[in-house]
């Protein structure tokens, strides 16, 4: 029951946020930001940084749930007297916004990068690393195998292996293709460890081939190669010979 408390603790919450007037879409708020600092947000784009609460998340959530639920009313299914369907917006809206979407509206995991004080320069490879993604182009999934091969020099950061894991999870948790995916992993990777070369391989079926269109020809490869594994054939020989794709 409403309580005369109730209603002050309410109205001063509003005049906390001044700058976000009630009834906005909270997709709406956040898209402004994202304008207002110039910065892209396409599928495959992080853009946490321009939400600001986990109540901003939640709202976010909530709206993609409404609009959710308006497309399977769309779809001519009777959400109302379906039991099956009944909660599915709800659950489709927090899987995308926590989970196979996360890695668009939540900040990079922490990681700890130890200096390279035994001056490691051997080929380091981290893998096979299970991957999940979705593809933009249909928003079906796209699960495979990374192999990160790391050549570090005196200068480099090392990171623990389990961060390796977490950082792939975090950038293969959007909507995006193969190639731009393992290009935006090296990146990030490139950035942490500063290593004197890095190499990805990533083998991977797509579902949007097997659950439609040929139903065939459903896996991809696709490599990065930066540093010195592009000048050297015998490190890259080395790193795809310990990477085993395929096995
Ligand atoms: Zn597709």
């Amino acid at each position: 029951m409403a309580t005369p408390f109730d209603e002050v603790t309410r109205v001063s919450s509003l005049v906390e946020r001044p700058e976000e007037p009630v009834g906005r879409p909270m997709s709406s708020v956040i898209r402004e930001r994202v304008k207002a600092a110039k910065q892209r947000f396409h599928a495959n784009d992080n853009i946490s940084a321009f939400i600001h609460s986990d109540a901003e998340r939640d709202a976010l959530q909530a709206e993609v749930s409404e609009k959710m639920e308006a497309l399977l009313r769309s779809l001519v299914i009777d959400v109302d007297n379906d039991h099956n369907t009944r909660d599915t917006a709800r659950r489709v809206a927090k899987m995308y916004t926590r989970e196979v979407f996360g890695g668009r509206y939540a900040p990079m995991p922490s990681v700890t990068a130890f200096p390279n004080v035994e001056k490691i320069n051997e080929l380091i490879v981290v893998g096979p690393i299970t991957v999940r993604s979705a593809c933009s182009h249909h928003f079906c999934p796209i699960m495979g195998k990374v192999w990160i091969g790391i050549m570090p020099d005196a200068e480099s950061n090392l990171i623990g292996l389990s961060k390796y894991a977490r950082i792939a999870d975090w950038i293969m948790s959007r909507p995006q293709i193969q190639e731009e995916a393992v290009k935006a992993l090296a990146d990030t990777l490139e950035e942490q460890i500063e290593p004197a070369g890095l190499a990805i391989i990533m083998a991977a079926e797509h579902f949007c081939m097997h659950w439609r269109g040929v139903k065939d020809q459903s896996s991809m490869t696709s490599s990065v190669m930066r540093g010195v594994f592009l000048q050297s054939d015998g490190l890259r020989r080395e790193f795809l010979s310990l990477a085993k794709v395929g096995s």
